[in-house]
């Protein structure tokens, strides 16, 4: 059996039994480094069939299984075939996506998926510019990049230093973390980042918003550089509401910044679309591919409807780099954070064109379909939805939480010690609750029975 036989091999196997697998692995850093230490010590040549079944042995063993029909979790899909293929081939061709002229078809392939999910964010895909990014975190911070260098040219070649008044970007306490380290990165500081009230659901709230900004104004000691607004958050998967957010930015100048990094898939889909209104008239969108539209880590995705701040933002001219292909080509390193760059898109591209939107629509609707079916059962055993959403995040307490008998880790403890399914805990409103998102479109109502089982068994298991 050749090498390739034998991956091909591994794919369909392990794509046929992962369901069988535990999801959790309950191993020690010390157990796997002393397997490593003890076959590996990369003196001896070994034959790569053998490195490839002990890979694929190791991950198998000791991985929380993201692609298991019963993940609930973090926003880590399974994953299409034609995804596996397209990442495959570009290992395989390795183009070098820095400048268009070197990988042309790599650059093309991106460009028109990015275009077709552009037109599902309600955009005009000839006034706007996107690219595939790492993910939702250098997305995010392609934008804020954006914004500072559309408002403030001058502080590319002076730096912030002591800028006056200070630039605040107004974010809620659900907003993705990655503003954090970017309102460092950036020298903004953690201070920019004004964090706005919510209301009972965890969604901003648009009066809050406005008093935050018109306290911040009358200081003098801060403007409005950008108001992030989340559709889909890591917590609870609340939207924010984006058409007051929208107007809020559109009346003090503000950059409106949509991170749509899980719910943004929603776009394709009829049923869900609705919800994510306001959305066109964001600045910049993140969206990343590789949470709901199931494809493999590595795959983020940044639009902007404003070309000539990223530009502004990233522009760079060096001797050795060839030169611009002309008028209707763009390279990417002038326009993006990253400069050797892989072709991240062309799963996306393989996933989209076997599925269909259409195709996409029916699994995310699936998905959606399973989250209330989740939500049902819940209520139907006495336990409380804390959340409200239409996408499929549940956020879930008992009474047995509440007052004390038990709590959501040592309901988790059992959970993960019997592997049969993987849920989280969160804070939300204060409260410790457990967190249940769809995140496989493999996931179906005989999943949601085992999940079920395994809670309620936990439940009582831990009193
Ligand atoms: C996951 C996520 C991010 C970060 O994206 P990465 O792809 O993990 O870098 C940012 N924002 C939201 C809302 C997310 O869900």
């Amino acid at each position: 059996m050749t090498v390739w036989e034998q991956l091909a091999k591994e794919i369909k196997h392990f794509t046929g039994s992962v369901r069988e697998l535990r999801v959790v692995s309950d191993v020690t850093p010390a157990e796997i480094r002393r397997e490593l230490e003890s076959r590996y010590d990369f003196r001896t040549p070994l034959p790569l069939e053998k490195v490839m079944a002990d890979v694929g042995r190791m991950l198998r063993r000791w991985t929380v299984h993201v692609t298991h029909p019963r993940y609930f979790g973090l926003f880590n899909p399974s994953v299409h075939e034609a995804g596996i293929a397209g990442d495959a081939l570009a290992a395989l061709y390795n183009p070098q996506l820095a400048v268009w002229s070197h990988a042309p078809a790599a650059h093309e392939l991106e460009r028109h998926v990015l275009r077709s999910l552009a037109r599902n964010l309600g955009w005009d895909p000839d006034t706007a510019l996107a690219n595939f990014t790492t993910g939702g975190a250098e997305a995010n911070l392609s934008a804020v990049l954006a914004a500072l260098a559309e408002r403030f040219p001058q502080i590319g070649a002076r730096g912030l230093g002591t800028f006056d008044p200070r630039l605040a970007i107004y974010v809620t306490a659900d907003t993705h973390h990655s503003f954090v380290k970017i309102a460092r990165m950036t020298g903004l500081g953690t201070e920019a980042l004004r964090t706005v009230d919510v209301t009972p659901m965890f969604a901003m709230n648009p009066e809050a918003l406005r008093q935050r900004i018109e306290t911040d104004l009358q200081s003098g000691d801060w403007w409005p550089l950008m108001i992030v607004g989340t559709a889909g958050t890591t917590t609870t998967g609340s939207i924010d509401p984006l058409p007051e957010l929208a107007r809020a930015a559109a009346c003090h100048g503000a950059w409106f910044h949509v991170d749509a990094a899980w719910g943004g898939s929603a776009a394709l889909s009829p049923k869900l679309r609705p919800a994510l209104t306001g959305i066109e008239q964001a600045d910049s969108v993140t969206w990343d591919a590789h949470k709901w539209l199931s494809v493999p880590m590595g795959a983020g995705m940044f639009f902007c409807r404003r070309p000539d701040a990223l530009k502004q933002a990233f522009s760079s001219s060096t001797s050795y780099m060839p030169e611009d292909s002309g008028a209707d080509t763009v390279d990417p390193y002038a326009v993006t954070v990253q400069w050797s760059r892989r072709a991240i898109g062309l799963k996306v591209f393989m996933t989209l064109a076997e599925l269909g939107e259409k195709g996409y629509a029916t699994l995310i609707e699936h998905q959606t379909a399973m989250g209330d079916l989740l939500r049902e059962r819940l209520q139907l055993q006495d336990w409380t939805i804390v959340n409200m959403t239409p996408l499929p995040l549940v956020c879930f307490t008992h009474p047995d939480i509440e007052q004390g008998r038990t709590s959501t880790r040592r309901i988790l403890d059992t959970i993960y010690e019997r592997g049969r399914v993987w849920i989280s805990d969160a804070i939300a409103g204060g409260q410790p609750v457990l967190r249940a998102c769809i995140t496989s479109y493999r996931t179906e109502p005989s999943d949601i029975d085992v999940l079920m089982a395994e809670l309620e068994l936990a439940r009582k298991h831990s009193w």
